[in-house]
């Protein structure tokens, strides 16, 4: 098999970059957080003070900012952004202006830009659905709501982050809701996408998992 492109979907916190990114690795291939490209606009929506509801200004924020993949992190205008993407302001409105269907349509469109020349693991909430409906292997991950701002608390404080467990759950539940029930791509499995539930099940687990999809999927092909 010359390419591979591998989707991985899931709410909030259902460790998908982590998982994501190490079966790139393994696999020796790019691996794209499209969750950060939504973040980039909204980091940046913010530092330029543009109103979050206007639809026009974001839009066009989106259309203007330069996105590059960067190992470490993404590079928004050339500037690395790792952290200052994670706040919780930034998530709330990352799933605001992800409802925007301007922005979906300029990111997704570098999101299968990307993915076109090169083998690609990427996730998000629509890659399987949306952006890439052909990939190869597709995985909708998840885990309990607890489970999931358990590990979202844990991330924070060994960054030294102070954040409240409740708050930080009402949060995730209500990105979940806002990224289910919005009208263009919302967070849903796709129907070919094989269902991952990750609560009690530790990443190297998680990982092997889908790598044995990746290899069936080669063995398939050859
Ligand atoms: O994955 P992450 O939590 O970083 O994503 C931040 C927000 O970006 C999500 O809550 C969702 O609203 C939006 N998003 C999206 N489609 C994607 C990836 C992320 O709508 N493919």
């Amino acid at each position: 098999m010359s390419r591979i492109s591998v989707a991985i979907d899931g709410p909030a916190g259902a460790g998908k970059s982590t998982v994501a990114r190490r079966v790139a690795k393994r696999l020796g291939i790019t691996y794209v957080d499209t969750g950060a490209m939504y973040r980039a606009i909204a980091w940046k929506a913010l530092q330029n003070k543009i109103d979050p509801e206007n639809e026009e200004a974001i839009t066009q924020l989106a259309e203007s900012v330069q996105i590059d993949l960067h190992p470490d992190g993404i590079r928004v205008d050339g500037r690395l952004l790792k952290d200052e993407l994670r706040t919780s302001e930034v998530s709330q409105l990352a799933s605001n202006i992800a409802k925007m269907p301007g922005v979906r349509r300029i990111l997704v469109n570098i999101q299968q830009r990307i993915a076109e020349g090169r083998s690609v693991v990427m996730d998000g909430r629509d890659i399987g659905s949306h952006v890439l409906p052909h990939a190869d292997v597709k995985v909708f991950l998840t885990a309990s709501i607890e489970e999931r701002a358990m590990r979202r608390y844990r991330e924070m404080k060994a960054k030294g982050i102070d954040v409240d467990f409740e708050q930080l759950k009402a949060e995730l539940a209500k990105r979940d809701e806002n990224d289910r029930t919005r009208e263009i791509a919302p967070l849903k499995k796709a129907e070919d996408a094989v269902l991952v539930d990750t609560t009690g099940c530790p990443v190297p687990e998680v990982v092997e998992k889908i790598l044995q999809l990746c290899r069936n999927k080669i063995n398939d092909e050859e």
